[in-house]
């Protein structure tokens, strides 16, 4: 009855452990063969462009940059490094389109203080001219909670206000995921947005329901992947400096290969109990191979679990779950070995028992 109940146990952990490996680690751990991510320089100081990021604004120029309402020059002021909307100028656009990015965005709220509510260091980062992360003077300055500064407009107060008082330097930093839609136009998936301001996480991961707008919703319409970012100008100079954004890559939704090792080549209960016994290392190190329910097991670098093992050809054994080989060499007239690779270690081991 012990042994009947206890591997209806093991079984369930089995399939436990199965399922959560089939949605969340398509590698096996530590393989070799996962390709590496690659390489970015990242920027010279906290908050700086890295290598890979698209420069929309380095306090020299306004040249990646539009009017909104015609297309022609951006209108605002160039001054000092910065950059300042004009009042009355209208809105300002990146002259390429943007889609799924982190963006970078610095900007202060105008000094001395004048205005409001709304009316006070109002502009907005509208992302693909349609999803504004709003920008206000919020540090002393009450408004309707999801109209405030690093408020998603209309929809998403910030967590917290992280403000800055007005005149100094702020920081958004932008992860931003828009919409996807079925072939037919409907939403696949929503926008989600993801805010630090002045390093403050205030957006975690927002699902908006439609475009940002004032006094009505704004249900989702289908448009393209890819659209201009605009800077509102709200009729308060608010200033602007290093602008960038990095593109994102599409997130991968399903595993590119099997999480599990796929035993290649069944052996005989024989074939896998020559192969059971304790193997010592030249550091003395001893590890011990088992039977199992499934087949063979490993205990290694003096863990005590057993690491499941599966064949890939005669000898030769990978393990179920981490990237690696075991292979049984010698044997007959020499005793038989073992040699190991795993995480980064290679390792043989001569049978003492
Ligand atoms: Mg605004």
């Amino acid at each position: 009855m012990h042994g009947i109940r206890t591997v209806l146990v093991a079984t369930g952990l089995a399939i436990v452990a199965r399922g959560a490996w089939a949605q969340g680690t398509p590698w096996r751990q530590h393989d070799p063969a996962r390709p590496r991510p690659a390489s970015v320089a990242p920027g010279a100081t906290l908050g700086s462009a890295p290598a890979d990021a698209v420069v929309l604004f380095d306090g020299s120029s306004l040249g990646a940059w539009r009017a909104t309402r015609d297309g022609g020059p951006a209108r605002w002021v160039m001054r000092d490094g910065f950059m300042e909307a004009a009042p009355g100028t209208g809105a300002i656009q990146t002259a390429d389109s943007l889609g799924d990015m982190q963006l970078h965005i610095e900007w202060a709220a105008p000094t001395p203080t004048a205005g409001r509510g709304q009316g006070r260091g109002n502009s907005g980062v509208i992302i693909m001219g349609k999803y504004e992360v709003q920008i206000l003077d919020s540090y002393d300055n009450t408004t309707y909670a999801d109209g405030q500064a690093a408020a998603l407009y209309g929809q998403y107060p910030p967590l917290v206000n992280a403000s800055r008082a007005p005149g100094e330097w702020q920081s958004y930093d932008i992860i931003f995921r828009g919409p996807r839609w079925t072939a037919n136009g409907a939403l696949a998936r929503p926008t989600a947005v993801t805010v630090f301001h002045n390093g403050v996480l205030v957006q975690d991961h927002a699902s908006l329901w439609g475009g940002t707008d004032w006094l009505r919703p704004a249900p989702y319409v289908a448009h393209p992947t890819r659209l201009p970012l605009v800077l509102q100008d709200h009729s308060n100079p608010v200033k602007f400096r290093n602008i960038w954004a990095r593109p994102l890559p599409e997130q991968s939704a399903t595993p590119t290969r099997p999480g599990e090792a796929v035993n290649a080549k069944a052996l005989t209960a024989a074939q896998l109990d020559a192969f059971v016994g304790s193997y010592r290392a030249d550091n003395g190190e001893i590890c011990r191979v088992v039977r199992t329910s499934r087949g063979l097991g490993l205990s290694i670098f003096a863990r005590k679990d057993t690491m499941p093992l599966v064949t890939t050809a005669d000898g030769q054994f990978t393990f179920r779950h981490t990237g690696g080989s075991v292979r049984f060499v010698g044997g007959g007239a020499t005793a038989l070995q073992l040699e190991v690779a795993i995480a980064e270690v290679e390792r043989r081991y001569v049978r003492v028992r």
